[in-house]
């Protein structure tokens, strides 16, 4: 079989990489010119890198890791630590450690594990047609191509996902969550947290935070509730950080001040999208950010989209009525388990971001003197529901 994928994200790239071990030829299309990742790093939980073991690269992902052994909360004004505990019982309780990675280095490595020779960069596709018996994308090159599947992996503001849906249904609208977030990387700096910590200060709805990754560097992230649409010029540099973060811990300033604007600080307005039911029609569907776009604040949405890809890997290894059955069964197994990771998060950020100030404040109150355990019931109940707790493994 052939198979089109639109977008060399990690969800495209994870979906080719699966499909491809089952013996079928993929080609990749993505309209960036480069591989340039929005956004620093991501913190892969265990489900994540459990399907990154599963498509052969755990190896490698556990050398671009960051070792996240603990963590902390602290005040964002005073610098007091409200709680510090071990992540280690995640690793217990699921099988597999969780590691914080530069984005950057995980897209190369699935990449490169695809294959960057069947990787078309700066081909958009335009439009979509099957015809019962095949799908063809066009590009606004005027190319085209034609395969048995497409998979349209191409994000947030996805193109496959309109095409995909009904008839006459609603359109699918993004919706803002209320935060911008600032994201980027520096060196360990133990004046900020300890080198072996996921450590978040909070205060006032806003956080900021930093997680290990290999390297000795820091993914560091800064939500700032905010309205949708401020102008933000580059020039700025770390202003708004410093006014939004202007008289908080010296933790604080003194991950401000590591931070170089030139080389490591992006800015990312957050939104997200009521989940929704229909995610195949016919020879194509939609995959990753495109089917459920989330809000990042549990970490989950590069997961999920992992999810995705072993799922369909799983969907077309075992199915052999015909494309259009294999890939609804690959909805119908996936909807359900996405939205509520998109819910999960968009209610978790509604606590943390003081829209409800006296949730917010009683969520600052349960963290002093706070064991963890909650916590961690939390981190590993977002993990238990994902299919690759199954642990079937039909590419071995
Ligand atoms: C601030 C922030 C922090 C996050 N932190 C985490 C985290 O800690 N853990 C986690 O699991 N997730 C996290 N996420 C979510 C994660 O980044 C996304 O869920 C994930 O990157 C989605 O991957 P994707 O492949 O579906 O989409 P994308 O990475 O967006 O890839 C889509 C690709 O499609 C291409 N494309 C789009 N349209 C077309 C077209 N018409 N033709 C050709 N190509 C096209 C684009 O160029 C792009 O390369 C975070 C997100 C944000 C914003």
């Amino acid at each position: 079989m052939k198979v089109i994928i639109i977008g060399a994200g990690i969800g495209g790239t994870s979906a080719g990489i699966a499909l491809q071990r089952l013996g079928h030829e993929v080609v990749i299309y993505d309209q960036m010119r480069e591989n340039k990742p929005v956004g620093a790093a991501l913190s892969l939980w265990s489900n994540g890198v459990k399907v990154l073991n599963w498509l052969g690269v755990g190896d490698e992902v556990a050398e671009l890791g960051g070792d996240m052994a603990e963590m902390a909360y602290l005040d964002g004004h005073t610098g007091e630590t409200l709680c510090r505990f071990s992540l280690a019982p995640v690793t217990e309780k699921t099988g597999q450690k969780p590691y914080p990675v530069a984005r950057a280095d995980l897209q190369a490595l699935l990449m490169r594990t695809f294959g960057e020779e069947n990787i078309h960069l700066n081909t958009k596709m335009i439009g979509i047609e099957d015809d019962g018996q095949s799908v063809t994308a066009t590009f606004a090159d005027g190319s085209t191509d034609t395969a048995d599947m497409l998979i349209g992996a191409d994000g947030a503001r996805s193109l496959t996902r309109a095409y995909v849906q009904p008839d006459g249904a609603d359109e699918i609208v993004r919706e803002y969550s209320g935060y911008t977030n600032f994201n980027g990387l520096i060196s360990v700096d133990e004046r900020v947290g300890t080198p072996t910590a996921w450590t978040t200060y909070v205060a006032e709805g806003k956080r900021a935070a930093v997680m290990p990754l290999a390297g000795d560097r820091f993914y560091f992230w800064f939500d700032v509730p905010q309205p949708a649409g401020i102008p933000y010029d580059r020039s700025e540099g770390k202003a708004p950080l410093q006014a939004a973060f202007d008289g908080w811990a010296p933790g604080v300033q003194a991950l401000i001040e590591a931070i170089d604007p030139a080389v490591s600080l992006n800015r990312v307005e957050i939104w997200d999208i009521t989940p929704f039911d229909t995610w195949a029609k016919g020879r194509v569907a939609i995959l990753g950010d495109a089917a459920h776009n989330t809000a990042p604040d549990i970490g989950q949405g590069a997961c999920s989209a992992l999810e995705d890809a072993f799922v369909l890997g799983i969907a077309v290894a075992t199915n052999t009525l015909s494309v259009e059955d294999t890939l609804r069964r690959y909805q119908d197994i996936r909807v359900e388990r996405a939205g509520e990771l998109v819910l999960r998060a968009r209610k978790r950020g509604d606590e943390t971001h003081a829209y409800d100030p006296t949730a917010t404040s009683a969520w600052y109150e349960s963290l002093r003197g706070n064991d963890g355990t909650g916590i961690i019931r939390g981190i590993v109940g977002n993990i238990d529901g994902s299919p690759i707790n199954l642990g079937a493994s039909v590419l071995d």
